[in-house]
């Protein structure tokens, strides 16, 4: 079999981890597999490699900071693949220039293009274990670029895809996917498997346990996904498939997603355009808008609210202020702090009691909703972040319930 194997910074943290993780590969290296890895950068790094860089620049450029956060991956293969070797197995480590993992120019969240399979597959005709650095990749100007926080997952299975593996495991410091981060929620339910539309969701609403892109390409292509366990490598994790759960099953899981800011637009001329104008001017910028709430104002005007990620909030006031005339408002104000908390599910909105179920559990226990949002298999709330926790803890007891019934 060829497996794509991808851990966690947390997985492979420190020598120790680094040898426990290589005997597990070498181990399915030995029992006949053709082995691919992918590894995150050890730890904490990419959080203290940024922080680095603050301290010699606060604003530091795109491209340089994509040539130091890579370094971080490099370091993990490398370390690994000598880890290999001790044990006595052949392996070697790349980088993404050296594979060849061609992805568009936006330094900080590029994406992946192509992958050129040639220096992987020969490799492994002569008999090594493929180390891969996960995150990076290379543009057309031959820059090394950063593809998102979290975007290992995405390497693994975007390389199982052009390799055509038959498996591609995520090894994390979780043993599957639960129904809600079992490190908040301590009722969660780990789920045998979950379908690849439902996992979508959930990692899109903020469950950071799979990148979505991730699980995007892992549908497009059809590649057997798993998430296990780097510590206990014999408790069978979660299976990531093509799935019928959605027709059965009201609830399946909740996410939240922190970081959240809602900016309020108001006192807008109350005319065609206008919301083209302002949203068209945000894309422009590459400023991802979420909820979009407006309202009837009074008289000739109205107001628009809508959440960005906390990260563009700045960005987001500058294109408003530097084109308010052109767009004709009164004011913009903005609340930073909030969290999105979503319930994932079939049949959200055609089952009358779900949003209420929910909305009830947030009532009791005191927490008051910004903003609402339906569709499909979804509801979101925008709330204070500061009670994300505990209404997760709330909402997901209520839900519970029916899931035992
Ligand atoms: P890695 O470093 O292995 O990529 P991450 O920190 O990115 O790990 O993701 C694993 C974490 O995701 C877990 O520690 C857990 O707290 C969190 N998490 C959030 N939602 C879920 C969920 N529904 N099921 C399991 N883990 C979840
Ligand atoms: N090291 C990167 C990050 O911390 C990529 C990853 O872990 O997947 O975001
Ligand atoms: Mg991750």
């Amino acid at each position: 079999m060829l497996i794509v194997q991808k851990y966690g910074g947390t997985s492979v943290a420190n020598a120790e981890r680094i040898l426990c993780v290589a005997e597990h590969i070498v181990a399915s290296y030995r029992a006949g597999n053709k082995m691919v890895v992918v590894l995150s950068a050890q730890g904490d790094t990419t959080d203290e490699l940024i922080a680095k860089a603050q301290e010699v620049n606060p604003e530091p450029g795109k491209r340089e900071l994509d040539m130091l956060l890579a370094t971080g991956e490099q370091q993990a293969v490398a370390l690994m693949a000598l880890a290999i070797h001790r044990l006595g197995a052949p392996a070697l480590s790349l980088n993404a220039v050296q594979v060849g993992i061609e992805a568009t120019s936006l330094y900080g969240n590029a994406r992946i293009k192509r992958i050129r399979p040639e220096r992987i597959t020969r490799a492994l005709e002569l008999n090594n274990i493929v180390i891969v650095a996960g995150f990076q990749g290379v543009n057309r100007y031959g820059d090394v670029t950063t593809l998102g926080r979290g975007a290992s997952d995405t390497t693994a299975v975007a390389l199982s895809a052009v390799l055509g593996a038959d498996l591609c495991e995520i090894y994390s410091d979780v043993d599957g996917i639960y129904t809600a981060d079992p490190r908040i929620v301590h009722g969660a339910r780990k789920l045998a498997s979950i379908s690849y539309d439902e996992m979508l969701e959930l990692a899109s609403m903020g469950a950071q346990v799979l990148h979505n892109r991730a699980v995007e390409m892992a549908k497009r292509h059809r590649v057997k996904l798993v998430l296990r366990s780097a510590w206990y490598f014999d408790i069978e994790g979660t299976e990531i498939k093509e799935g019928s759960t959605m027709e059965k099953l009201l609830f399946s899981g909740l996410a939240i997603d922190r970081d959240v800011a809602r900016v309020s637009i108001m006192g807008l001329l109350d005319r065609p355009g206008v919301a083209y104008h302002v949203f068209s001017l945000l894309a422009t910028q590459k400023i991802s808008v979420d909820i979009i709430l407006q309202t009837a104002g009074s008289g000739k005007t109205k107001d628009i609210n809508f959440t960005v990620h906390q990260a563009d909030l700045d960005a987001t006031l500058k294109v408003l202020e530097t084109n308010k005339e052109a767009i004709g408002f009164d004011t913009v104000t903005f609340d930073t702090g909030m969290a999105k908390l979503s319930i994932i599910g079939a049949g959200m909105t055609t089952n009358f009691g779900v949003a209420s179920m929910m909305f009830e559990a947030l009532y009791e226990c005191g927490v008051n909703i910004s903003m609402i949002s339906t569709s499909e298999i979804k509801i979101t709330v925008v709330i204070d972040e500061k009670y994300a926790d505990n209404a997760a803890v709330c909402i997901h007891e209520k839900f519970a319930q029916i899931m035992n019934e």
